[in-house]
């Protein structure tokens, strides 16, 4: 007899849009309502089951892409959300919070450039604030832009990068740890560039192997203090990151075809991971960097 709990087994070839993807480009920062097809952040299909019930997560860019798929998924698995992005993502931002709201959890938008220290000390207590405590911090904001030579990185440019991420993830981290009990977490979002850096990606692909480092180093630090500190490393990702600079516009169409899973992953292919990590059932994960890149990378 067929059983009606039965899941129907799904090819991650086919499961989400496949290239050629529309040639586009947007202006930084970019907005995930306005790319073709709109990303996966699991809206429609994540479905929580009480895995985070109570907790307290800040999530730097929670409006779209991979925080946003974080943030959706953490308000479905019981957790109040902050999420931070800049003024521009307003209107994703605002979609984010109806998603938190719709899974009956409070979502809190703050907006703000965390490429500035007071702002980011800012940030942390206006969270801890409304969320009255923290006890996940999710660093995931970054700044990537592609550049064919290094003759071509004004050191404006470069130090934008390194400011977004790796001085953000420091200074947020910092103000943060005063309200991290033990049992709290602690998410840096790397790259599989960090491993294996594309030509164009010099200054970006530097700033994610220094937030390899963050996870272990801040792992050794924390770990006597029950705080776990772990880290993922996504492949190519379908986000406005990619299609505002991110990558050549020429690239944009052909956009994850070399993975050996053929495509570009979605931010919901992200979910579980964030939320694995965050668990305490995972409490003996600490230190670790999490691969979710389509057969990519080598962390
Ligand atoms: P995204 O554009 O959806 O998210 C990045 C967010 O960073 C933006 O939404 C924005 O809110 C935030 N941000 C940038 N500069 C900021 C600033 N100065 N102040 C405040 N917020 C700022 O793209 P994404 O791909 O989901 O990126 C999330 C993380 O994933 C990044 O750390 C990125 O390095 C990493 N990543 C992405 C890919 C990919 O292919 N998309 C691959 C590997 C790693
Ligand atoms: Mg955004």
């Amino acid at each position: 007899m067929a059983n009606d709990n039965q899941k129907t087994l799904e090819n991650p070839l086919t499961r989400f849009p496949q290239p050629p993807y529309e040639k586009q480009q947007q202006p930084f920062p970019g907005l995930a309502s306005k790319m073709n097809p709109i990303p996966d952040h699991g809206e429609t299909s994540y479905v929580g089951s009480g895995k985070l019930k109570g907790r307290k997560a800040l999530i730097t860019g929670g409006d779209s892409g991979i925080g946003r798929a974080a943030a959706i998924a953490y308000a479905r698995e019981g957790a109040d959300v902050v999420i931070n992005y800049l003024p521009h993502e307003e209107e994703d931002a605002q979609e984010v919070i109806r998603h938190i709201a719709e899974s009956g959890q409070k979502g809190y938008a703050i907006p703000g450039d965390i490429t500035d220290e007071n702002f980011c000390i800012e940030l942390v207590e206006s969270a801890v604030k409304k969320l009255g405590g923290l006890d996940i911090l999710v660093n995931n904001a970054a700044k990537q832009k592609s550049h064919e030579s290094i003759a071509d990185i004004s050191s404006e440019d470069f130090d934008l990068t390194m400011k977004t991420n790796i001085y953000a993830p420091y200074w947020i981290t910092k103000a943060a740890l005063e309200h991290l009990q033990p049992g709290s977490a602690i998410i840096a979002t790397s790259s599989v560039q960090a491993y294996d850096p594309s030509a164009n990606l010099f200054d970006y692909a530097q700033t994610k192997a220094a937030n390899v480092a963050y996870v272990k180093s801040l792992s050794k630090q924390l770990g006597p203090k029950g705080i776990r500190v772990n880290g993922v490393s996504p492949g190519p990702i379908w986000t406005p990151l990619q299609v505002c600079g991110g990558q050549p516009a020429d690239a944009i169409p052909e956009f994850g075809k070399t993975a050996p899973l053929e495509r570009a992953g979605q931010p919901v292919e992200l979910a579980a991971v964030f939320v694995l990590l965050a668990d305490t059932t995972s409490s003996y994960s600490h230190g670790q960097i999490v691969g979710v890149a389509g057969g990519y990378g080598h962390p």
